[in-house]
């Protein structure tokens, strides 16, 4: 799955010459999903290396001399922060490797709702030729962008839209640097929802902000925007989602993630309103190879220091 394997090994192998790599996905076919199947590999383990598999206090429990639980991600939901804190095991992320292609994937899902060309293309699947079947189409040098969130790809995302947007509102409480952008304004979330016609989430999901977006938040939002989801699928209920893209007061999803990031058998999937990718923001081979090089260095840091 990983195409840098040889230059992880490289950097693992400043740990010295007895350091044994253990590769669950040599023994897992596409490496450990669940916390259980990661339970027997962490035992004797000084590191574990993890992209997909969760860490639970169960997994941090498990293990016996574990120093370092090193996330292939920038979010790092799926780790128990508390319990590995509580064991002295420190907990390390990449948050910096994907920015580029992330706030691509949000300008790309923005750009077509509101260009309408995944809808178009269905129509077109449908056999529905007639141009005027997608009208109307708002201009988007017309239209107001809500970022929810002021971070790493909030302000990469900004830093782009800013050449298609006519004006961009930003909702994040814990952001100081207001100061270097006198041009966003900075409002409240109910303000900005109201004012936008497309809003793009970039929090990270914590307990607070599980469900930031629900039928209290859909209600305050213009009829017919477009939101944007390229950070995690359960900072949103789903079933207000669901209920606003059937209602039109969402005129359009462009969802890069899912709650449970299963893709099958949602009823986001074949949506007419909804544009819905695989969890594939972060992905490029330049980001994967950052990705490897950098989760590999944080282990041989927390190792050696
Ligand atoms: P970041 O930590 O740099 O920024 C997060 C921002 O959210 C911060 O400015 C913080 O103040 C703000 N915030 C926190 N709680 C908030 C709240 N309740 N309301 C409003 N703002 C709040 O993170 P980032 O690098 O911008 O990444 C954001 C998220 O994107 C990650 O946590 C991760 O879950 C997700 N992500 C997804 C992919 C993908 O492939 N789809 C890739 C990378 C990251």
């Amino acid at each position: 799955y990983y195409p840098n394997i040889d230059q992880e090994r490289r950097i693992l192998a400043q740990l010295g010459p007895d350091v044994e790599i253990v590769d669950c996905t040599q023994i897992i076919p596409g490496g450990a999903k669940t916390c259980e199947q990661l339970l027997p590999f962490v035992g004797d383990a000084d590191a574990l290396m993890t992209q997909f598999a969760g860490v639970d206090a169960q997994v941090i429990a498990a293990m016996r001399q574990c120093k370092v639980i090193a996330h292939y991600a920038v979010g790092v939901d799926l780790i128990d922060i508390e319990a590995a804190t509580r064991k002295n095991i420190k907990v390390a992320n990449v948050p910096d490797y994907c920015l580029d292609e992330v706030s691509n994937s949000a300008i790309a899902l923005m750009l077509d709702a509101l260009r309408k060309i995944t809808v178009a293309r269905d129509l077109l699947l449908k056999g529905e030729f007639n141009m005027d079947a997608i009208q109307p189409i708002k201009r988007v040098s017309d239209t107001t962008l809500c970022l929810i969130g002021f971070g790493n790809i909030a302000r990469n995302v900004y830093a782009k839209a800013k050449a298609f947007f006519a004006r961009v509102v930003v909702y994040d409480p814990y952001f100081n640097g207001q100061a270097d952008y006198p041009e966003i304004t900075f409002l409240t979330l109910e303000e900005a929802l109201s004012q936008a016609d497309v809003v793009s989430i970039h929090v990270p999901l914590t307990k607070s902000t599980k469900g930031l977006l629900g039928r209290a938040q859909f209600a305050q939002m213009k009829d017919g925007a477009v939101l944007v989801n390229t950070a995690r699928g359960a900072l949103i209920d789903e079933d207000a989602m669901l209920e606003a893209l059937d209602s039109g007061k969402l005129g359009y999803a462009g969802l890069d993630v899912l709650a449970d990031d299963e893709y099958e058998h949602t009823a986001f999937l074949r949506h007419p309103h909804v544009c819905l990718t695989p969890h594939i923001a972060w992905n490029s081979d330049g980001s994967r190879e950052e990705l490897q090089r950098k989760t590999a260095e944080n282990v041989v840091s927390a190792l050696l220091t």
